[in-house]
């Protein structure tokens, strides 16, 4: 056993899970070789690759996997809307060469990149000119998003760091908050189920939501089959671990952990690094 095993179910025992991570073909800054490289030097022995609403980087991913004897769980991060809210559900071991998720990939790339437009839109309505071509250039032909308005805004020197372009420009209730193209959550638990996969909901406590909303949510999702949540997403205190434990085991629902990596720096969100599961859950990897 690892020192890290210490108390946990991050781990069966032998094994770290990281099943929540970002490369290049989202918003996350390395590529997915690199990625599954950086996981490989952390001791992770089992990674999802979860892009936003895209497989793009699964091959390389999995090509990089099988050089350095690590597991790659094939994922993806759909944006859908449950109750008009924009919520993440996590699709962990889908065929991501299956034709439902190939169509799945086409629709939802084409909602980022008409809500680009948008944001450029609203972005240009309070002076700032020129965010489509800027964020569009620092996407790179991969999944479109707020991340690369924020990179655009802090290199044309707009806003000073990411947090203040969210908090002024993109972040709930902002102009370049536009959240209607995505499709609502049933279906999207839809395309994960028929791609073979897992259907999981992301970080359940970054939505702000009550207890009772959440709870509300939960119930929605659970009645279209939803298998699991997040128990674990990034750093968090161990109260918030209990809790959300907690709500998996009331309703039936598998637990999952994930650092949600978006780039080297972050600390609170690092490959492998989150905090494991207890002890009193069922580990999503149960069912594989
Ligand atoms: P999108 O999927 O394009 O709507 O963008 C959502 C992504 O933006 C999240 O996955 C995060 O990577 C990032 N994000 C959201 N809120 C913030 C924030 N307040 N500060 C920095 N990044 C954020
Ligand atoms: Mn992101
Ligand atoms: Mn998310
Ligand atoms: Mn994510």
């Amino acid at each position: 056993m690892s020192t890290r095993d210490n108390n946990c179910r991050a781990t069966d025992s032998a094994r770290v899970f990281d099943l929540h991570s970002h490369s290049d073909r989202s918003d996350g800054q390395l590529s997915p070789e690199q990625l599954v490289v950086r996981a490989s030097e952390r001791n992770v022995d089992v990674i999802a690759l979860t892009d936003h609403d895209t497989v793009g980087g699964i091959e390389d991913a999995k090509s990089t996997a099988l050089r350095l004897n690590l597991q790659l769980v094939e994922g993806i991060e759909f944006s859908c809307l449950w109750n008009n809210r924009t919520i993440h559900i996590l699709g962990l071991n889908i065929d991501s060469t299956s034709d439902v998720i190939k169509g799945a990939e086409t629709s939802q790339l084409k909602a980022r990149a008409e809500r680009a437009e948008l944001i450029a839109r609203q972005l240009e309505k309070s002076g700032i000119s020129g965010a489509l071509e800027g964020a569009r250039r620092y996407a790179n032909g991969g999944a479109i998003g707020r991340v690369h308005f924020a990179n655009h805004l802090v290199e044309s020197r707009v806003v000073s760091n990411h947090a203040q372009a969210f908090k002024r420009h993109l972040g709930a209730g902002k102009p370049g908050d536009v959240k209607t193209l995505w499709p609502d959550y049933d279906e999207v638990i839809q395309w994960i189920h028929a791609s073979g996969g897992k259907a999981v909901l992301a970080h359940p406590a970054k939505y702000k939501m009550t207890r009772t909303k959440l709870r509300a949510m939960l119930d929605s999702l659970c009645a279209e089959g939803l298998d699991a949540m997040e128990v674990v997403s990034g750093r968090q205190t161990p109260l918030q671990t209990q809790e959300l434990a907690a709500l998996a085991n009331r309703f039936g629902l598998l637990a999952s952990t994930g650092s949600d990596f978006h780039a080297p720096g972050q600390v609170w969100q690092e490959l492998g690094s989150q905090a494991a599961l207890p002890r009193d859950v069922n580990p999503i990897w149960q069912a594989w």
